[in-house]
């Protein structure tokens, strides 16, 4: 069976056998890839830039219809640049991988995980926002290799997402385990 090596969230993820994951890693520039991957698949470039702030990573979904085997391909690529500390860099890498998790239909996977490893329960079928829902996972990346939550860059692009998958991941802990005999008052 094919997987999808989803490296930043340490989530290795069955892919169906119309799906395809492409890590590109560290590009250039944004728009240089992107184009190349419009070239790549024949399709009409469009600028991801977004009101004017630089983009440091992409997921991108490329569907395409088999004539043969009628159906859909879907290509997912995630790339960025190679801007800022390790720490970034991985809060980058794995907000676009839990974008390609989000597309790959799969987000319990990270869900469990973030449940395992820290006690917060985020119920992603109740996030609206794919912004929002990419921010667990740079979240989830970063802690779990700091257990630090001051190494957690914010993103000057859309802080708005950020500050509030923030504030939904502080508010889903879990209530601490109780032990009986701890109940001495
Ligand atoms: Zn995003």
């Amino acid at each position: 069976m094919r997987t999808a090596n989803l490296d930043a969230l340490g989530i290795e993820v069955p892919l169906r056998r119309n799906e395809f994951y492409h890590d590109d890693g560290y590009v250039d520039s944004i728009e240089g890839h992107e184009k190349e991957l419009c070239v790549l698949y024949g399709r009409d470039y469009e600028s991801p830039e977004k009101n004017g702030t630089e983009v440091v990573g992409i997921c991108r979904v490329i569907k395409r219809y088999n004539w043969s085997d009628l159906e859909i391909i879907k290509d997912i690529h995630t790339y960025q640049i190679d801007f800022g500390t390790e720490n970034y860099k991985l809060q980058v890498k794995a907000h676009e991988q839990a974008h390609a998790l989000h597309k790959l239909d799969k987000l319990e996977i990270l869900s469990r995980k973030i449940e395992k490893n820290f006690r917060v329960r985020i119920n992603f079928d109740q996030l609206t926002s794919s912004e929002v829902i990419a921010h667990m996972g740079g979240i989830y990346a970063v802690l779990k290799k700091t257990n630090d939550p001051n190494q957690l860059a914010i993103k000057k692009s859309g802080i708005d997402d950020y500050m509030e998958a923030l504030y939904i991941w502080k508010n889903s802990k879990l209530p601490e385990r109780k032990y009986l005999f701890f109940n001495k008052l």
